[in-house]
């Protein structure tokens, strides 16, 4: 449903989209636990929102969820209100929780191709009605972002992004860090695309354009959810691996493996692998550190993964990864193609 609108006579307009989290939570009396509450609350403890240059609207899931329960339906219906309303607005903010926020943002940055406007998912760590909240100040920000544009009336960030305790981040870039700090997510291997201060700076060499203006957003919301990610552990048995990695419903895995791209070495486990590898299932390589790249040709145990058939994430973040195979398994049955595009910087996940 959109109300709210608010400033009719202004020039830039944004739509605000809220689908739960914490920013828009209250507590139970009953049982004290925080449950969300409707957007006319959220404009109402937010009035700052008003003295903008812009309209802003908004647009309410029904219901409002936590997003622990965020299920890629929710992206689809996300990414597809965007595209239907994406002559209307200028840019849109996307309330989101905190919890899956890196995978919402990183699966809306696939799914939206040729994006000219702002998509700013942010949320807060405190609800808004509290005295400390950071709520306030991340949605205030957030709008500022989405409606920023440059002398030709081009927005500033044209791209999917978080932005959280004044910084801006590509959202397939990003992960929550904190389950306390306000300071709740990091971009390890990108920088912030823009930083708040007593004002906005822009980091325009990092932020992505399209190539060529004019052309019309294109919504792909097919998914292909068999995906498995696999944690390499000391101690983990065949047993394990095999369940994850043959499993029959499992169409790719992710194997978050040590350092830059290194496992098990053990005859066992490459073995499953190349029967993986043969049954024709997708296998590519992420890395438990925060920071840095996959580069299986450094160590004799991250060759072995090569020659068993897995495929580079270079420095994707799992959260984009398994949004990434999502977006391209949905496409297409080919895994080879999948394969093929998992190497490929498609919307700035991975670093060149
Ligand atoms: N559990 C909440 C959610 O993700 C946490 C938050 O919003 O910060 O919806």
């Amino acid at each position: 449903m959109i109300d709210n609108t608010l400033n009719p006579q202004d020039k830039s307009s944004i739509l605000i989209i809220y689908t739960g989290g914490t920013i828009g939570m209250r507590e139970d009396p009953s049982d004290q636990t925080l449950k969300p509450f409707d957007f006319s609350q959220i404009m109402e403890e937010v009035p700052e929102l008003r003295k903008f240059a812009c309209r802003i609207d908004s647009y309410t899931f029904d219901p409002l969820i936590d997003s622990s329960d965020v299920e890629p339906s929710l992206w689809q219906s996300l990414a597809s209100l965007i595209g239907e309303r994406y002559d209307d607005y200028d840019g849109f903010v996307v309330l989101h929780g905190t919890d899956t926020m890196s995978y919402s943002a990183s699966a809306l940055s696939f799914m939206l191709d040729d994006l000219e406007k702002p998509v700013v998912f942010t949320g807060s760590q405190l609800p808004i009605g509290r005295p400390r909240t950071d709520g306030k100040e991340n949605l205030v920000s957030a709008v500022e972002i989405a409606s920023a544009k440059d002398a030709a009336g081009h927005a500033l960030v044209p791209e999917v992004t978080i932005f959280f305790d004044s910084k801006l981040m590509r959202g397939n870039r990003t992960t929550k860090v904190s389950a306390e700090d306000f300071d709740a997510f990091r971009s390890p291997n990108i920088p912030p695309l823009a930083e708040a201060g007593i004002s906005i700076r822009y980091n325009d060499r990092l932020i992505r354009h399209p190539k060529e203006y004019g052309r019309p957003l294109k919504v792909q919301t097919a998914m292909d959810t068999r995906v498995s990610i696999l944690k390499v552990h000391p101690g983990i048995t065949p047993q394990v691996v095999s369940n994850i990695l043959l499993g029959a419903e499992t169409r790719a895995v992710i194997l978050e493996t040590y350092g830059s791209g290194n496992a098990i070495s053990k005859d066992w486990f490459i073995r499953l692998l190349k029967v993986a590898g043969d049954m024709g299932k997708v296998l590519v390589n992420v890395t438990q550190c925060l920071y840095g790249s996959v580069n299986m040709d450094i160590y004799a145990t991250g060759r072995r993964l090569k020659e068993a058939g897995v495929v580079s994430g270079f420095d994707s973040t799992t959260e984009s990864m398994l949004a990434k195979l999502f977006h391209l398994m949905g496409i297409s049955p080919d895994n080879a193609w999948v394969k093929s595009k998992l190497e490929e910087n498609l919307k700035g996940e991975i670093s060149e």
